[in-house]
C-alpha cells in the first residue's frame, strides 16, 4: 500500500514553551512593604516573608574597599565610590536604616531561604569593579550563599569578571541578541520588557539555547501577564505580591472535559444526532475517529457528501480539524480522524504512525491549543491499527515521545483497538496518566471490550476526576460508545 502523505496545517503564531512556573524576583527587595525601603535589609526580609523566589539588590564599592547595597551612585549626595566607609556608615535610607554593608545584608540572607540576584553597578571608575567583583564573589561564597546567588550587571567589564570568576549564572542586563549573549559567555538574559516586546522571538531562541529569561521591571498587571504569557522564567518587579497572584491564577489547575468518539463513518446517525450528544456534554476537546469528508459510502447514505468535521464544528460551535488517512478515489472524498475543540489552535499537525507491514495507514492528529487564550495545551486524536498487535504496540511507542516533546501537558484520545492488559495499553499507562475507565466500549449494543482510551503526558500533570461511557443501546449513534472524562490539569507539575 502506498504511503500516505501527511496533511500538515500550520497556523502562524509564536508561543514560547511554558514548562516551568515563572519565578518572582523582588526588585530592590520588597521595598513597598510597610517600614521598608529600596535595598534595605528590611526589604530583603519582607521579600522572603511573602515567599518571593529571589531578591534583587545593587552593589557598589566605597573608596576604602567596603561593599555597600544601594541603587543610586550616591546616598543623599554622598558618592559611594569616592566616599569612605566611615561617612557611608552614617548615611540613612528612607526608612531610617543605615545603608547596608553587603556583609550585613548577606548575613541576614543566610538566615532566610530566598535566592539572591546580586547586581554589580557600573562604576564611574571601571577599575573599581575589578576590586568589587572578586570581593563580592568571595563574600557570597564565604557565607555559603553561592548556590543561591546569581549575578547581573550593565557593565561589560564587571560582566566579564563575573563570567570568568563566579561559576554562577551571570545574566547580562543590556539587551543584546541571544547569539551575542552566548558568544560573550552570558548564561541568561535579564532584559527590560521593551526589549522583549520588540523581539518576542528572542524568548524562544534563548530557551532553545538553554538560557533563562528574566524580564524587568514589570509592575503593571498587563506587563506581568505579558511576561507570564510569553514564558518568562523570572519576573523582576516592584510589585511581587501582584505578580504572585497573577502567576498563581495563570498556573491554577484547570478542569477539562474530554471526549473520545469513534463515529463508525456515520453509518448509524446523522451529524445532528452526534452533535446533540457532544453538546450535551459541553466538552473542551473531542477526539473523533472514522470521520468521512464528502464521501459517498453505500453504508452511510444519509451522510453522503457531508464534510463531517465542518458540519460537527458548525453544529457544536467548536473549532474543527481533520487529518486524512485514506483518499476515496471513486467517487472522491476522504476518510480519517478529527478534533473538535472549544479552544483555538496554534498549530495542528498530522503525524504518520509506523506501518511496517503496510496495513491500513494511520495517523495521530496533534493540535497545540491555548487555554484561556494563553496557556498552551496539546490535544491529539488517534486511531491505531486493528489487526496486528505488533504494529499497534509500535504505534503506541511512537506517539509518546511526540507528545512529551511538546513540553506542556498533552492528552491523546482515541480508538486504540487495544484492551487493558495489551502491550500497547500497558505501555501507555506506564508512561502516562490513564484518564479513562475500563468498562467496555464496543460494540455499542452489547459492549464486550474496552478499546477507546484517553491518556495524559506527563503523568504528574493529570488527575482523572471522573469518567464515563455513553449508554449502551442497539439504537446507539455508533458502534462505539463515546468516552467522557473530567480531567484536572496541574500546570505546576
Ligand atoms: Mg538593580
Amino acid at each position: 500500500m502506498k504511503r500516505t502523505l501527511s496533511l500538515v496545517i500550520l497556523l502562524t503564531a509564536i508561543v514560547a514553551v511554558q514548562a516551568a512556573v515563572p519565578k518572582i524576583v523582588a526588585h530592590r527587595g520588597h521595598h513597598r512593604a510597610e517600614g521598608s525601603a529600596q535595598n534595605s535589609i528590611r526589604s530583603l526580609v519582607k521579600a522572603d516573608s511573602i515567599g518571593a523566589d529571589a531578591c534583587e539588590f545593587d552593589v557598589w564599592i566605597s573608596a576604602d574597599d567596603v561593599l555597600y547595597v544601594n541603587h543610586n551612585a550616591d546616598v543623599d549626595g554622598v558618592i559611594i565610590e569616592t566616599a569612605d566607609s566611615k561617612t557611608l556608615d552614617n548615611c540613612r535610607l528612607a526608612n531610617g536604616e543605615a545603608v547596608p554593608r553587603l556583609d550585613a545584608f548577606l548575613d541576614t540572607a543566610r538566615t532566610l531561604g530566598i535566592d539572591l540576584v546580586l547586581e554589580i553597578k557600573p562604576h564611574k571608575d571601571r577599575a573599581r569593579e575589578n576590586v568589587a567583583v572578586p570581593m563580592a564573589i568571595k563574600m557570597v561564597a564565604d557565607k555559603g550563599l553561592a548556590d543561591r546567588t546569581s549575578y547581573i550587571t550593565f557593565s561589560r567589564n564587571a560582566f566579564d569578571i563575573l563570567v570568568r570568576e563566579s561559576g554562577r549564572p551571570v545574566l547580562y542586563l543590556n539587551g543584546v541578541s541571544p547569539k551575542v549573549l552566548q558568544e560573550i559567555g552570558g548564561t541568561g538574559a535579564d532584559y527590560h520588557i521593551n526589549v522583549f516586546r520588540k523581539n518576542p522571538e528572542w524568548i524562544e531562541e534563548l530557551h532553545r539555547r538553554g538560557c533563562p529569561v528574566n524580564i524587568w521591571t514589570v509592575d503593571s498587571e498587563a506587563d506581568i501577564q505579558w511576561c507570564i504569557d510569553h514564558g518568562a522564567d523570572f519576573i523582576t518587579t516592584n510589585e511581587p505580591e501582584l505578580a504572585q497572584r497573577l502567576v498563581e491564577k495563570a498556573y491554577a489547575p484547570r478542569k477539562l472535559k474530554v471526549m473520545s468518539y469513534n463515529l463508525r463513518f456515520g453509518e448509524r446517525a446523522s451529524m445532528q444526532r452526534i452533535a446533540d450528544e457532544i453538546n450535551a456534554q459541553k466538552p473542551d476537546f473531542v477526539a473523533l475517529q472514522e470521520v468521512d469528508i464528502n464521501s459517498m459510502r453505500e453504508l452511510a447514505k444519509a451522510n453522503n457528501g457531508i464534510n463531517f468535521i465542518n458540519e460537527l464544528a458548525r453544529l457544536t460551535g467548536m473549532f474543527g480539524y481533520f487529518g486524512r488517512t485514506i483518499n476515496f478515489s471513486v467517487p472522491g472524498g476522504y476518510y480519517g480522524i478529527g478534533i473538535l475543540s472549544k479552544h483555538p489552535a496554534v498549530s495542528v499537525e498530522s503525524i504518520d504512525l509506523p506501518n511496517p507491514k503496510a496495513v491500513e495507514p494511520r495517523i495521530m492528529l496533534k493540535g497545540r491549543f491555548l487555554l484561556d487564550g494563553h496557556m498552551p495545551f496539546v490535544f491529539a486524536s488517534t486511531h491505531f491499527d486493528f489487526k496486528d498487535p505488533e504494529t499497534i504496540a509500535l504505534q503506541a511507542e511512537y506517539i509518546v515521545p511526540k507528545l512529551e516533546a511538546e513540553g506542556v501537558p498533552a492528552i491523546v484520545a482515541g480508538d486504540l483497538n487495544s484492551a487493558p492488559g495489551s502491550k500497547a495499553i500497558d505501555f501507555l499507562a506506564e508512561k502516562g496518566a490513564l484518564l479513562s475507565g475500563s468498562a467496555p466500549t464496543f460494540p455499542a449494543e452489547e459492549p464486550r471490550v474496552r478499546i477507546d482510551h484517553i491518556f495524559g503526558f506527563p503523568k504528574a500533570s493529570f488527575i482523572l476526576d471522573s469518567t464515563s461511557e455513553g449508554p449502551s443501546s442497539k439504537y446507539a449513534a455508533s458502534d462505539h460508545l463515546p468516552v467522557i472524562s473530567n480531567i484536572i490539569v496541574d500546570y505546576t507539575k
